[in-house]
């Protein structure tokens, strides 16, 4: 006989798989692998490692960063230029003068960018100077803007909402394809707990749940999961282990001044030691971190 109390966990548990139509394992033959420009993909064998200050500051911080990660290190860049802040009186952005900074970092170093999208008005100017356009846990489930980037073609990292179930996630990611856009990669950044010593608590049973319930790429961030620089190493070196396809980290030139998330950023050097460390890992699972010597290369200086 079936108690209540199993149906209800029956249905939580098969739920996700239940609703989500396009984004479902079941709906695809193969893991999808979702081009972040001609170079850069993730989703394959090849881990995607992005890096990047929380905010972009100035074109000075973004070339270092390009100059000093670019290839060797990392394969893209990430940094808000709108930035969802709990303060209206913190700082807000650059703005446009932001996109103009990160346009004229890809183009310059051949690293697809990634920023922070929080309107719908924001959508055509973001994909016009952006390779990827990631939606904050602010806004998943902005249900109007997952609708209008499901209008575009561009990739759409979309990071899981502070106190999202699973299966939110993933209809979240629904919204996204079932309007025409399956180019989506997830995002586990952490939820909200009691504790306050780390940040969010990273959610790593999430990110093989997300695995084994949709065929898309899901990336870790542990930075704003941990809340401090010194937990984000081993996060990352976890995340990694646990099937994750990236990471996404805050790294800056000089980390104690950044203007936002100073006390997760990693320096430079740090990031570099870090995804260093990620190889043995990398291996063990399967899975590679690219090197400036490979294809990805090779082919963004033709
Ligand atoms: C960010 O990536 O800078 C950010 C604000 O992240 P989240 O939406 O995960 O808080
Ligand atoms: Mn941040």
């Amino acid at each position: 006989m079936t108690t209540t109390a199993q149906f209800t966990h029956y249905l939580q548990d098969t739920k996700p798989m239940q609703d989500a139509k396009l984004t479902a394992k079941s709906h695809a033959t193969h893991s999808s692998v979702v081009a972040l420009n001609e170079q850069v993909s993730v989703g394959d064998r090849d881990l995607l490692i992005i890096g990047g200050p929380c905010s972009v500051e100035s074109l000075e911080q973004m070339e270092t960063i390009a100059t000093r990660l670019g290839h060797q290190t990392v394969q893209a860049l990430r940094g808000g230029v709108y930035k969802p802040r709990t303060s209206p009186y913190a700082f807000q952005g650059l703005g446009e003068t932001g996109l103009t900074i990160l346009d004229r970092v890809r183009r310059r170093y051949q690293l697809p960018v990634i920023t922070e999208v929080m309107a719908i008005h924001q959508i055509e100017a973001i994909a016009a100077y952006a390779d990827a356009l990631q939606v904050g846990s602010r806004n998943m489930q902005n249900f109007d803007l997952l609708k209008a980037l499901g209008e575009i073609d561009q990739p759409v990292v979309l990071k899981r909402g502070l106190a999202a179930t699973v299966q939110e996630f993933v209809m979240a990611a629904e919204y996204i394809a079932a309007h025409g856009n399956t180019n989506i990669v997830l995002c586990e950044r952490g939820i909200r707990s009691f504790d306050p010593y780390t940040r969010n608590v990273l959610d790593l049973g999430a990110v093989v749940a997300l695995k084994q319930l949709t065929h898309l790429p899901v990336i870790v961030d542990p930075s704003h999961a941990a809340g401090k620089r010194e937990l984000v190493p081993n996060l990352a070196r976890a995340a990694i282990a646990a099937g994750a396809d990236g990471l996404m980290i805050e790294c800056h030139p000089v980390p104690e001044e950044s203007v936002s998330d100073a006390r997760q950023a990693l320096s430079l050097e740090a990031m570099a030691d870090l995804v260093e460390s990620l190889r043995p890992i990398a291996a063990a699972v399967g899975r590679s971190v690219p090197t400036a010597n490979g294809d990805r290369r090779q082919l963004a200086l033709v």
